[in-house]
């Protein structure tokens, strides 16, 4: 009997469900899909089968997790590809924060879930909605092996020099507080894809990589290994994000709460949610951003310059971190897309081997692909990122059985 090579992975929000069914021998994507709106009257359930290429809708109250995952097994059980198939070799799921326990995918047992739920003082929007995605997982197929899969992992190299505040040790261990770090899946996938561009091996590449999305971080990673990242102990830190501010000066708090008025609730809002390129000027989304600056409009333009002034800040110091960089990769919604960001953020860094090539950095493609001039001392590039791809990867390679030999070899 042949091994299964099937992997669904499961990346549960609050009250959202996105999910994909991946063939890990062939080398394909058989099925997508998400659920949204979780819990409310109007939920929705939008699942594509890939191989058909059908796409099948339902709206309607989805009362919770577990109505979800089975209406999702439903939806594949109709394409033949349902979650009782011998086929499946495990489930895969998105974990926000593994902390400094988790530094690799794990298969998840009762040990591991009650480590996930320690967490949750550190990751309180998103431990829980992920712990009740592996909760509802397992009870569907108690006997499948299920792994976690850790935004926070891939930072675990970081060196202490860069991980730690500069906080009395006994406060910062007694309460975990560092610096995590978060998207470790699409920096590793990114970082390794930027280095197959290149035609070099992971383990020789110095890169920087901008996962510029809603959400937005930059890493410097070493030889394969990240030795830096801007987001902290939570996302909130470092970049200027759609709705994050990113860094500031902590005595803003006080200020907020002393001066302002305002209670720490109101300011964890403001700051997470209100701030960032929204707080400036009412958009969070690029491409209204671009649309309003080519009509004149001040505070896009204003919004856009913090933005790219805060990038730049971060592509230059992790020049500084790295002594060495080989290429710079961009990814993400606004990386992958935005070339007006890809060029401001690079423009006039020749004297750092930095450089564009306007022409290629208009071209539109999935593909990834470089867009500096053949004569830039380092690269920059665009890498479309896969983070699903990635956790099933991770997945399939820790409980696959005779898949092994095919895993170098999964990119699409
Ligand atoms: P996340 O996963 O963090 O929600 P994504 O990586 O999907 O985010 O990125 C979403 C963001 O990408 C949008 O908010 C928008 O700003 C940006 N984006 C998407 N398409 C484009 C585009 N064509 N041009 C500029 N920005 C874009």
């Amino acid at each position: 009997m042949t091994s299964p090579t099937r992997v669904l992975v499961l990346n549960s929000g609050s009250s959202s469900l996105k999910y994909q069914l991946l063939d890990m021998r062939h080398d394909r994507r058989l099925a997508v899909g998400l659920v949204e709106r979780i819990g409310e009257q109007t939920s929705r359930l939008e699942h594509t089968c890939v191989t058909s290429g059908d796409t099948r809708e339902q709206d309607g109250p989805i009362a919770d997790h577990d109505a979800a995952l089975k209406a999702v097994a439903e939806e594949l059980s109709r394409d033949g590809v349902g979650l009782d198939s011998p086929d499946l070799a495990a489930i895969g799921h998105r974990v926000v924060h593994g902390g400094m326990f988790f530094t690799e995918p794990t298969v998840i047992d009762d040990a591991v879930l009650t480590e996930i739920e320690r967490l949750i003082p550190v990751a309180p929007l998103h431990n829980p909605a992920n712990l009740t995605g592996i909760r509802t997982a397992r009870s569907l197929r108690p006997d499948l092996p299920q792994v976690a899969v850790f935004d926070t992992a891939f930072h675990t190299t970081m060196p202490e020099s860069a991980a730690r505040y500069a906080l009395d040790p006994r406060i910062a261990d007694r309460y975990r507080i560092r610096r995590y770090g978060f998207h470790g899946t699409s920096h590793a996938y990114v970082s390794r894809e930027t280095a197959r561009l290149l035609g070099r091996d992971p383990a020789d590449v110095n890169v920087i990589v901008l996962h510029l999305g809603n959400g937005a971080s930059a890493s410097a990673v070493r030889g394969g290994r990240c030795v830096d990242t801007s987001m902290g102990l939570t996302p909130l830190e470092g970049l200027v994000m759609g709705t994050r501010s990113g860094d500031l000066d902590p005595a803003v708090i006080f200020h907020l709460e002393r001066v302002g008025g305002m209670s720490m609730d109101e300011i964890d809002t403001l700051l997470n949610k209100r701030s960032g390129l929204f707080g400036l000027c009412g958009d969070n989304d690029m491409r209204e951003i671009r649309r309003r600056i080519d009509e004149g409009d001040e505070a896009a333009a204003l919004a856009f310059d913090i933005y790219i002034h805060r990038l730049r800040k971060y592509i230059g110091a992790y020049c500084a971190v790295l002594g060495r960089v080989d290429a710079v990769a961009f990814t993400a919604g606004v990386g992958e897309n935005a070339a007006a960001v890809r060029e401001a953020a690079i423009a006039g860094l020749e004297s750092m081997g930095l450089a564009v090539d306007a022409g290629l950095n208009a071209v539109r493609s999935r593909e990834a692909r470089l867009i500096s001039p053949a004569s830039a001392r380092v690269a920059v590039a665009v890498v479309p990122t896969d983070e699903e791809l990635e956790i099933a990867t991770q997945t399939y390679a820790l409980v696959g059985t005779g898949g092994k030999e095919e895993l170098g070899n999964t990119s699409e």
